[in-house]
């Protein structure tokens, strides 16, 4: 795996938890200091919970508008499309969403979309959707599942 933000340190994870050997190249001096880190809104995703009429075609096309048409729509629509399945990874991994008072997940008002799509995590800090990833990545780490490789030792 080369890079461990949030897609890197979770799909590492993930395939040590499989049963994988895997080698985690990074960049810095720590996971923690990848982009992700600074994410703290949300994941949108087009699960419909509110019923407000979301779909993965509405997903990608605000995606689309919100890139000022500039984004390659074939990517789009894959983030669109597994959006909802980005979700459950994450809730498996032990990502804290917000949930309601009857335990459902709950959504909030985003990004100034039309419809409410936004899982966040709960408290502070917001930035636990990277966090999480990072400690199962250390769990399998301990486990000696997954070897951190410091980018700038094996580039030398
Ligand atoms: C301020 C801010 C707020 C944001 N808010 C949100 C939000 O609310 N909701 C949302 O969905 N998104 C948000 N985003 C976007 C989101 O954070 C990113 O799209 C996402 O984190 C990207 O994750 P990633 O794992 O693909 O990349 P990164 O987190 O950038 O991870 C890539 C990793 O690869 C490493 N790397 C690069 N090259 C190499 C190499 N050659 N060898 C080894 N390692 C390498 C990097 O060092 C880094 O650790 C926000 C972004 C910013 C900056």
């Amino acid at each position: 795996m080369v890079g461990t933000g949030l897609a890197g340190a979770s799909a590492a994870a993930s395939l040590a938890e499989l049963g994988y050997k895997v080698k985690a190249f990074c960049f810095q001096d720590s996971p923690r200091r990848a982009h992700s880190i600074a994410a703290q809104g949300g994941i949108n995703a087009a699960k419909n919970y509110k019923n407000d009429g979301d779909s993965v075609f509405r997903l990608f096309y605000d995606t689309i508008k919100g890139g000022d048409f500039r984004a390659r729509e074939a990517n789009v629509y894959r983030l669109a499309d597994v959006s909802r399945n980005i979700i459950d990874q994450c809730v498996a991994q032990g990502v804290p969403f917000a949930r309601d008072y009857g335990g459902l997940l709950d959504n909030r008002s985003f990004g100034g979309s039309q419809v409410i799509r936004t899982f966040m995590p709960v408290g502070k800090p917001d930035n636990s959707c990277c966090l999480v990833p990072y400690q199962a990545l250390e769990r399998q780490m301990g486990l000696g599942n997954v070897k951190c490789i410091l980018a700038t030792k094996w580039l030398m």
